[in-house]
């Protein structure tokens, strides 16, 4: 047997998949987990990780932060794998490619984009690499009804690329509401001819449309139990809000009855996207409870003053990214409406990480630390340490090993929801992800080190890219990413993840 090349000794080792929680020596043989066990024999690199936690690497379905500077504070939560399920790419195989070229410090992958294809069928745009994405998705020539050729051509787009290897479709229904029904169905056969998933960002809800062309959870537990498809709910808490509890009823109905509907929460009370989108005009923002001082162009900081103030910046900057305080987090019933998301039985904890965006010109992608001025929404920095915050402990601030784990979900559970969880979702169609989520011998060693006593996050909607505290190491298919709590800027050993077209 080769010696290992890394050992990581005496952590408190937590396999999400078996239950193992307890000390235990971790042997790495190249990209893999190779022993699970105690007395292991010395390595040339061989660390004490006494009283830390030792466990599988969060893997994120939902990241819209896919290049280098944006993935390097994501690793400092904890990620190991960061996919584009939701928005996805177009062509498929150019978003792989390019993140070939430049190298990744995190696993990556892409589903096709419905919205990409339909921009490209509908209104003409083609997917280039400096097409205003979130700005076309404002126009109403993108949300207009597809005619029976141009759904043709959306749908030959995404099989396409289906066979290239995506990840499922990412469905961006919400930016659209004039898209007919039967539209989303097709798209949805589709998935379930492929067998992969589609990753939905839902249609409005009743309460808050009642014109809407169908309820945007009731669309989605449709379209499972018509074709069969797994429907993945994307970021369940911030379409569905105070009407949580109606949506995760239907939610659960649906599966109790056998549909293939699964969620996603991420831990926080505002949102983030183009403040063009459909649903931020002046005139809708009462179906939310939204007024304009709800919102802040995130690029400024600057707080939208008045209906006027929007619209202008609406007309100027459509895909200009705002913050958007959909629940009050200093409300505690808004809180109790964002727990009830993240702890729903098997939901699993997803980011929608967003990119930075830069005041100026955007700074060279290798420069470390991250030069200043970037912002972005803090989910995209904090979301896995926030979780373990929020649901391993008890909530209300301080770590998770200082509260003694008595959080609503447990430490076990929450670190389950961030690894094991996501995997199995895709497993089925992606072969790789039979090999993650878990800390056993011939998994890949995609490992998180953290310090239960310290890890918090600590971005915040006015200091956005703050790292995380308490991650001490992170290895990406057995190459050291985070190490000693630094970054190693060197280190790029991400791979891709596809699926297996069937
Ligand atoms: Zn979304």
């Amino acid at each position: 047997m080769t010696s290992p090349d890394v050992v990581l000794r005496g952590g408190r080792v937590i396999d999400p998949e078996s239950g193992l929680d307890g000390v235990r020596d971790i042997a790495i043989t190249g990209h893999q987990i190779t022993q699970v066990g105690n007395g292991l024999l010395p390595a040339p690199v061989d660390l004490d990780v006494s009283g830390l936690v030792v466990t599988a690497g969060f893997i994120d379905l939902h990241s819209h932060t896919n290049e280098i500077p944006g993935l390097r504070l994501r690793v400092l939560d904890g990620v190991t794998t960061a996919l584009e399920l939701e928005a996805g790419a177009v062509p498929v195989e150019h978003a792989y490619q390019h993140a070939a070229a430049e190298g990744r410090p995190v696993n990556y992958g892409f589903a096709t984009s419905w919205a990409l294809a339909r921009l490209e069928a509908v209104a003409g745009l083609a997917a280039t690499d400096n097409l205003d994405f979130l700005g076309n998705l404002a126009s109403p020539a993108f949300q207009q009804a597809a005619s029976p050729v141009q759904l043709r051509a959306i749908l030959d787009r995404l099989a396409a690329d289906l066979a290239a290897g995506a990840i499922g479709i990412g469905v961006l229904l919400g930016y659209s509401p004039g898209t007919d029904p039967e539209e989303y169905l097709r798209v949805a056969a589709l998935a379930a001819d492929a067998g992969v998933a589609t990753f939905t960002h839902a249609r409005d809800l009743i309460e808050m449309v009642p014109d809407t062309l169908i309820d945007g959870a009731e669309e989605i537990v449709r379209a499972a139990g018509q074709t069969g498809a797994r429907m993945h709910y994307c970021h369940i808490n911030s379409t569905s809000l105070r009407h949580i509890d109606r949506v995760l009823d239907l939610v659960s109905r649906a599966q109790a009855a056998g549909s293939r509907v699964s969620t996603e929460a991420y831990p926080y009370g505002s949102g983030m996207t183009g403040i063009g989108a459909a649903f931020l005009a002046p005139d809708r923002l009462p179906e939310r409870h939204l007024t304009p001082r709800d919102l802040t162009y995130a690029l400024t900081g600057e707080q939208v003053a008045s209906p006027e103030r929007l619209r202008e910046l609406r007309a100027a900057d459509p895909g200009g990214l705002a913050i958007v305080r959909l629940l009050d987090e200093s409300d505690p019933a808004d809180c109790a409406v964002l727990l009830r998301s993240l702890t729903f039985p098997d939901a699993v904890v997803a980011s929608d990480a967003m990119p930075l965006t830069w005041p100026g010109p955007v700074p060279d992608r290798m420069a470390w630390p991250l030069p200043a001025g970037a912002v972005t929404h803090p989910r995209t920095v904090g979301t896995f340490a926030r979780a373990l915050r929020v649901l391993a402990g008890d909530g209300s601030g301080g770590s998770a090993g200082e509260r003694g784990e008595h959080g609503p979900l447990g430490l076990a559970e929450t670190l389950r929801r961030s690894s094991l969880g996501p995997a199995q979702l895709l497993e089925d169609y992606v072969p790789a992800m039979r090999r993650k989520g878990r800390v056993q011998p011939g998994c890949d060693a995609d490992i998180v080190i953290f310090d239960p006593a310290a890890i918090t996050d600590r971005a915040t909607y006015q200091d956005s890219t703050r790292t995380s505290a308490g991650i001490t190491h992170v290895l990406v298919n057995g190459i050291f990413v985070v190490r000693g709590a630094e970054l190693v800027p060197t280190a790029l050993p991400g791979r891709p993840v596809r699926a297996q077209p069937r």
